[in-house]
């Protein structure tokens, strides 16, 4: 099995300062797991093209985009929503982050690689059609399944979401696209507070309450996503990875464990090897508590990487 890992210099350049738990320092602790668990040589390590504004609109409001580039400060910062600002580096950060996923789907579909990981940020999944939110300012995964679309003429892509934060942007982005299965497990009530009584057919709400664990976690996943996912018959899974609903992690309650992060992969891996040759593309979302953001990252990748 061969797994690219994409990423770029200027994801770790994005400096929200000390305080902020999105911060550069997560990339590095992933980065220096891998290579202290040895696995590092063994992936496709690749650097993140920018996104074009041709792909940025295919998902995004084009008067958003326009604003994006229009706000890029070149000191200080601006801020986007209460919790999401822009620094001088976060524009390149945000088109590498966006464009990996691009990158990702190609690389996929040319048979260079049987699956990816765009270890990117910020973030991408809080970010709507024509707004930033929650870390986000672009939505990462939602430009590379609009390209996986529009390239490959895709019908089908199931994208799973396993962040402890709902994901509202792709939710939103999606939520009348017949194209795409969206599926979000997440702690109820939380950030972003969506709802999930509120949904459309393509669209699947998992809640799990504070302090659920493996337990709750893997039932959700086996009773509730898998039929449907086997009903739907994927021909791309992309994987919104977040790795803050760690049991570790300070963000919020819900308590997995590494493990769980192995056994999640696999499922999802399965699922691609039954529907489409094994065609996954993953990518990070959140995750802030650093060692458990890298021992939980490895577990992924291992199982991407059939270890
Ligand atoms: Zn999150």
């Amino acid at each position: 099995m061969t797994t690219a890992y994409i990423t770029h210099d200027h994801c770790e350049k994005h400096d929200l300062g000390e305080d902020h738990p999105e911060a550069p320092q997560r990339l590095g602790s992933i980065q220096n797991r891998l290579i202290s668990g040895q696995l590092l040589d063994f992936l496709r390590w690749t650097d993140a093209q920018p996104a074009t504004r041709d792909q940025l609109i295919a998902t995004h409001d084009k008067a958003y985009v326009d604003s994006i580039f229009e706000r890029s400060p070149l000191q200080d910062h601006v801020e986007l929503d209460s919790d999401t600002f822009m620094m001088p580096h976060t524009l390149d950060a945000a088109l590498c982050a966006a464009g990996s996923v691009v990158q990702a789907v190609d690389m996929v579909f040319d048979g260079e690689v049987n699956n990816a990981f765009c270890a990117v940020r910020p973030p991408g999944h809080h970010a709507e059609y024509d707004r930033a939110m929650g870390f986000c300012v672009f939505n990462n995964i939602a430009v590379g399944a609009r390209h996986a679309i529009n390239a490959y003429g895709l019908k089908r892509i199931a994208i799973i979401d396993f962040d402890v934060h709902h994901g509202n942007g792709t939710e939103s982005i999606f939520q009348r696209d017949p194209n795409v299965l969206y599926a979000s497990s997440y702690q109820h009530p939380f950030f972003p507070f969506s709802d999930p009584g509120e949904s459309h057919d393509n669209i699947i709400h998992m809640p799990l309450s504070a302090g659920s664990g493996s337990q709750e976690f893997r039932e959700i996943m086996h009773q509730q996503l898998l039929p449907q996912l086997d009903k739907y018959k994927p021909e791309l899974v992309m994987v919104s990875a977040g790795f803050d609903a760690h049991k570790e992690d300070f963000m919020a309650q819900i308590r997995l464990k590494d493990d769980d992060y192995t056994w999640i992969t696999d499922l999802l891996l399965d699922v691609a090897e039954r529907h489409c040759k094994g065609r996954l593309v993953s990518v990070l979302e959140g995750g802030y508590e650093l060692d458990a953001l890298g021992r939980a990252v490895f577990c992924h990748l291992k199982s991407l990487m059939k270890l």
